[in-house]
């Protein structure tokens, strides 16, 4: 794709946009009664139009129902819930819909699947991650390794990018892994990196997680809808991500996870049940003895948090009609105009962090303004734009192809250059 520096060229992008109507399906919020450029879909995506007409439904359900909404609700019964999204989160993540299920917050699943998948023994107890992972990602590997009495500053090896560089070498994050091949006993990984954007190789990081006889899972929080994530094809052992960002699922919005159908049906590994991962055909005898459902769903624990998995759906919808991978293609272009404006004439001013190779990047750019950065990033949220700011250096940006254009790019590139001159 070549890419022209101006206005026009932005607008005929838009035009031949295969994926134009769909911004049209969304909330944009305004700044100064305008549609603001809005490139923090990677933090909270924005409102898609038909949520409120999917949480009213299970409202008037539960106005008109009461209980019985859990067998009788009119379109999707309230005992069912977790089923009616599989299919589509399947798609998403590359995997069938038996080993998806969406539940929970994310930290919690990324702790239940920890409680299944990292077990440490004396020799084997070690947890490879990238350094600098998500704090929330931290924390939680770091209270996993506690409680199974190992010390962190021990069991914990994060891999740095070399001397100068911001982000990871494949080969680096493989060497580490083999070096340490004795004492790991799981490989936990964001897919794509929050703070560069960085999208790492599912498939080599697992491939060498099991040779060193490790688990292997996933953080997809900035994967999931942004990239296309063939969990199958990569053979992790598990997977967590939250709906709220690139998924466009609300604020605090269900959580999902993938556990590989090797494990679908092995009743002996630990986890920390609850009735909703029981046998279903079961679970209103309240009886003991607890038998799990077979694929992901047996890790299931409450009921279904029904409006905000209304909202999930709201979405879903939107991407089974879009189609992942017509949007993988925009978002390409996009993030590839965006690249291309930045490096025409703001290079001496604004550095890159994300990789340029586009099979190692999704949506987002992390851009560090070599001066001031805090006082452009303030300027432009005066200016009309809504981005992300996150200690110590860095603007996160990222067009999403759902609801930003090409014209949005421009225009961001405009008021950042004219920012930067003043
Ligand atoms: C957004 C994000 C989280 C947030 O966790 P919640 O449990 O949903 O609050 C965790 N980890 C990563 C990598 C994230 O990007």
């Amino acid at each position: 794709m070549t890419f022209e520096n101006s206005l026009q060229f932005a607008q005929s992008l838009d035009e031949k946009d295969p994926l134009k109507t769909y911004r049209d399906k969304f909330h944009i919020p305004k700044i100064n009664r305008k549609d603001c450029i809005y490139f923090t879909g990677n933090s909270l995506g924005l409102q898609p139009k038909s949520t409120r007409q999917f949480v009213e439904e299970e409202l008037l359900d539960w106005e008109k129902l009461g209980v019985e909404g859990h067998f009788h609700a009119k379109k999707r019964p309230w005992f069912h819930y977790h089923k009616f999204s599989k299919e589509a989160l399947g798609k998403i993540v590359g995997a069938k819909p038996s080993e998806v299920v969406s539940m929970n917050s994310l930290t919690t699943n990324l702790h239940l699947m920890m409680v299944s998948f990292y077990r440490p023994s004396e020799k084997k107890f070690k947890i490879v991650m990238e350094e600098g992972a998500f704090p929330s990602d931290q924390y939680a590997v770091e209270s996993q390794v506690k409680f199974h009495g190992f010390n962190p500053s021990e069991a914990i090896i994060e891999i740095k990018p070399r001397e100068g560089e911001a982000t990871l070498k494949t080969d680096d994050i493989v060497n580490t892994i083999e070096k340490n091949a004795d004492s790991i006993a799981l490989v936990l990984f964001s897919g794509v990196q929050y703070y560069t954007g960085q999208y790492f190789d599912l498939k080599s990081i697992t491939a060498a997680g099991h040779k060193a006889g490790a688990k292997v899972g996933f953080d997809l929080a900035h994967a999931v809808g942004n990239v296309l994530v063939n969990l199958n094809d990569s053979g992790a052992d598990f997977a967590a991500w939250c709906s709220y960002k690139y998924l466009n699922s609300g604020p605090g919005g269900v959580s999902g996870i993938y556990v590989n159908e090797r494990h679908a049906n092995n009743p002996d590994l630990p986890r920390f049940a609850g009735w909703w991962g029981h046998n279903e055909e079961e679970r209103f005898k309240m009886e003991k003895g607890f038998i799990p459902m077979e694929g992901a769903d047996g890790w299931q624990q409450s009921n279904v948090n029904v409006l905000s998995s209304a909202a999930h759906m709201a979405s879903l919808q939107i991407f089974k009609e879009a189609g992942i991978d017509k949007l993988r293609a925009k978002s390409l272009q996009l993030t590839g105009f965006l690249e291309y404006l930045i490096k025409s004439d703001l290079e001496d001013s604004v550095q890159i962090l994300t990789p340029k190779n586009t099979e190692e990047r999704g949506c987002q750019l992390s851009l560090v303004v070599k001066k001031d950065g805090k006082k452009v990033f303030d300027t432009l949220t005066k200016e009309g734009v809504i981005a992300d700011w996150r200690e110590p250096e860095v603007i996160r940006v990222a067009p999403v192809p759902l609801y930003n254009t090409f014209e949005d790019v421009f225009n961001f590139y405009s008021i950042m250059k004219k920012v930067l001159i003043e």
